[in-house]
């Protein structure tokens, strides 16, 4: 065990905590002290920008380190959930702090504190040392439609070339340092009425939720099925279903004015080995009987690996485990499974993340940090 590589780790950490920034922002910032680092540890660094919806200039980098094929990279993302709701007096959002064995503040969890212990890990090692490289992707917009891992997919050299040359991805989100070899994707659906906004005083107005409000049981109907029927399951999540959410928005929202606008919003977590496209045809049908607009957004795709496939097992070895799990919740993984040889392992624990007080334990930024020291030395031997 390398003890000391818990102060690096935490201050580092506390470094990258100190740059808020929440997906809705750029992350411009964070992202020129990763590539700093990194490229003061040796790595070269690709640079992928974009603009975002709000005009707002997003970077997700790819490093690598070494020549040779194979060889590991370590996968993670600089943006984080919002924090106005944060609820500490004693310490805020930005401001890491230290209290009773944790650390506090938004992404010590997820996952600025795996990150961390990543580049900690890799400065343990000499380049000398390495006969495989050493890669790094850390993107934006993990948390609001994986924008980042998009660009890396469709324009990055160095994600081309460990596609082709077997490189093992550890994406490093928090799974309390489990391995994880399946997990859930999303599927965003809006279902539409339009009518015409107008003062409810005068009799201009129509009204969109008229016309919404008949095809709700149906749909209703629909989201009883996919809750129940086995073929919409995946028994190796709990919960094993599709986790059909719901919700509906009016535009304008107020009393004394008509909606020119209905819509309900549908969210489903797909699965590997589930084809949800039967309930999609039946909505696209209640749509056109109905006269409503059907928009199927954006999807991330649910992700696998066989389990006893040789990288999951070199990775349980190191962490000291017997079997990998399966997680509800997409990350990445979903949109950069091109790269086959993916897992997911990191520490700090999901249900601390995206939480009012976000924390993580020192006591897992140091194991992380050893486990990601031993997964770099297996892989780049
Ligand atoms: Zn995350």
């Amino acid at each position: 065990m390398h003890a000391s590589l818990l102060p690096s780790t935490l201050s580092i950490t506390k470094d990258l905590v100190r740059f808020p920034s929440v997906s809705h922002v750029s992350n411009e910032a964070v992202s020129q002290f990763v590539a700093d680092r990194l490229q003061s540890l040796g790595f070269q660094i690709e640079w992928h920008t974009y603009r975002d919806e709000r005009n707002q200039t997003k970077v997700s980098l790819v490093g690598k380190r070494g020549s040779g094929a194979g060889g590991v990279c370590y996968l993670a993302h600089t943006d984080v959930v919002p924090a106005d709701d944060w609820s500490l007096d004693w310490c805020g959002p930005f401001e890491p702090t230290e209290r009773d064995g944790r650390l506090y503040g938004r992404g010590t969890c997820d996952m600025k504190g795996s990150l961390a212990a990543a580049m900690t890990a890799c400065a343990m090692i000499e380049p000398s040392q390495q006969s495989k490289p050493i890669y790094f992707i850390v993107t934006s917009d993990e948390e609001v439609g994986m924008g980042g891992a998009k660009i890396v997919n469709a324009e990055s050299k160095f994600f081309r070339e460990m596609v082709e040359t077997g490189t093992v991805g550890i994406v490093g989100e928090p799974s309390l340092l489990s391995v994880i070899h399946a997990h859930k994707g999303g599927q965003r659906l809006a279902v539409r009425a339009r009518g015409r906004s107008a003062h409810t005083s005068t009799n201009d107005g129509i009204n969109a939720n008229y016309q919404l409000i008949p095809a709700l049981n149906d749909l209703l109907a629909i989201r009883t099925i996919s809750e129940s029927d086995p073929r919409f399951q995946n028994t190796m999540f709990d919960p094993p279903t599709l986790s059909w959410n719901m919700t509906i928005t009016n535009e304008p929202e107020a009393v004394n004015v008509t909606p020119s606008l209905a819509q309900v919003n549908i969210f489903l977590r797909s699965m590997p080995d589930v084809d949800h496209s039967p309930l999609l045809n039946r909505i696209a049908d209640l749509c056109k009987e109905h006269c409503l607009e059907f928009d199927q957004r954006d999807a991330v795709n649910p992700w696998q690996v066989d389990p006893d496939s040789d990288w999951i097992q070199a990775m349980l070895q190191i962490v000291g485990q017997s079997a990998s799990k399966s997680v509800c919740f997409a990350t990445d993984a979903g949109v950069l499974q091109r790269l086959e040889r993916l897992l997911i392992c990191g520490p700090g624990n999901i249900e601390q993340a995206h939480r009012s007080d976000e924390w993580i334990s020192l006591e897992q930024l140091e194991l992380g940090a050893n486990a990601y020291l031993q997964a770099f030395q297996h892989w780049v031997r």
